[in-house]
């Protein structure tokens, strides 16, 4: 660890409990960025590093995006939030519907967790039940009523002081069992089925053919609201998230990350029959800074961005390079590498078994750092329309170097970071 980095994580330790604004960063506390451009970021020491984290995911087309920054700084420079509307936020839903394409109506926060939290409170308004089934191993926020371990396979809390209660009726299946769903849905009790189209937060695996397509239908017989949560892949898999890339329509969506070019915004969406209940003031979803003029242009502007040079098949094709590159170092050197998911978003795991002190994932994720490569601490690797042929090439060598280390033992050296 660099010495400004190590005074900074003293500092923020004596401030900041755990040194981190959040628990998911307690594992990287002691690194400290200072700036980032296109898809390369720089730590407090001036340390150039590939950056595949983008942020746990929003910068889908970059750090410092110039047209986006700039939109969103002329417009709050005329104001930020007024307890009333202004014209941006019509312009931000409409452009919003238009885009993704299926959605009648939408709200606008600011986090994944409250906007999943706004739709599971709607589905349990409309439908008058409680219920919710949901899918092990998929991460939706950390709310009371949805925070669990992410290997768990019956409701139970994963943080102290989260109320049992809050999670009662809560009940899970297994990724790409239908069956399942199916038996769980049989009573006609289920107010919501919630799941990530695809699984990016433990591992990344898509949906099994048909899936999606069944659990859409068991949702319409048994009057169940089926909620795709699209935080991760809405605006990445697609303009129109994973319903437009499968082909299948949820009643709601919940959006955040890539929607607004880092800017905090989130949503959801959906059909008006459910979402106009939101309208008579009977069902409660409100927030401050919901749809402020920063969190309105940085929405506009993305959308613009995305709509008049659409990434995906850049990114994809990125990401198809990049896996095949990792997968051709890790034969030459020796170090089995597991690389598992979509283009646009994949883990990379160092396949060895762990031996007492020495976790696989961190031991890669160190020896990947120390040699300028950002990934998340889980191993997930997110790709933006700002990686090109020089970060492609960069990266390559850098993984070569990573593995070279971690096979010559040397990766806990001089180089690497404690
Ligand atoms: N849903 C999914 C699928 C997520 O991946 C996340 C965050 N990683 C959330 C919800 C929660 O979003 P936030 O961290 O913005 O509250």
């Amino acid at each position: 660890m660099s010495k400004s980095s190590q005074q900074l994580a003293e500092r923020a330790l004596a401030r900041v409990p755990g040194g981190v604004n959040s628990n998911v960063r307690l594992g990287v506390r002691e690194f400290f960025f200072a700036r980032g451009e296109g898809a390369r970021i720089w730590d407090v020491d001036g340390r150039e590093y590939v950056d595949y984290a983008l942020g746990q995911g929003p910068m889908l087309l970059g750090h410092s995006h110039a047209a986006i920054n700039a939109a969103v700084a002329m417009a709050c420079a005329e104001g930020m939030v007024y307890g009333a509307q202004h014209p941006l936020e019509v312009q931000a839903a409409e452009r919003f519907c238009e885009v993704v394409g299926w959605a009648e109506r939408v709200r606008f926060g600011m986090t994944g967790s409250e906007v999943v939290h706004a739709a599971l409170r709607l589905s349990r308004a409309a439908t008058g039940r409680e219920k919710v089934v949901r899918v092990t191993g998929h991460y939706h926020g950390w709310g009371d009523t949805i925070l669990l371990d992410l290997g768990a396979t019956s409701a139970a809390p994963a943080s102290a002081g989260q109320p049992a209660a809050a999670l009662a009726g809560t009940e899970l299946a297994p990724w790409n069992d239908a069956a399942a769903i199916a038996r769980l849905l049989a009573g006609d009790d289920v107010a919501a089925v919630i799941m990530e189209p695809v699984m990016f937060n433990s591992g990344a695996f898509p949906p099994a053919p048909g899936f999606l397509e069944e659990v859409r239908r068991l949702c319409t017989a048994h009057g169940t609201v089926l909620i795709f949560d699209e935080v991760i892949t809405g605006f990445r898999l697609a303009l129109g998230g994973a319903v437009e890339h499968f082909g299948v329509v949820p009643d709601l969506a919940t959006y955040g990350k890539a929607m607004a070019g880092g800017w905090p915004v989130a949503a959801f969406a959906g059909s008006a029959a459910l979402m106009d209940r939101l309208g008579d003031g009977t069902i409660n979803h409100a927030g401050t800074f919901n749809a402020s003029v920063m969190a309105a242009a940085a929405v506009v502007s993305t959308l613009a961005v995305l709509e008049a040079d659409p990434p995906y098949e850049r990114i994809a094709a990125y990401g198809s390079e990049l896996q095949a590159g990792l997968a051709e170092i890790s034969r030459r050197s020796g170090v089995p590498l597991r690389v598992e998911g979509l283009p646009v978003a994949f883990t990379v795991a160092l396949d060895v078994p762990g031996d007492g002190g020495s976790d696989p994932r961190l031991r890669l994720n160190r020896a990947l750092a120390a040699n300028g490569i950002w990934t998340t601490g889980r191993g997930l690797w997110f790709v933006s329309d700002a990686h090109r042929e020089p970060e492609l090439r960069d990266t390559l060598e850098r993984v070569e170097r990573a593995l070279d280390a971690i096979a010559a033992g040397s990766e806990h050296g001089e180089a690497a970071l404690a």
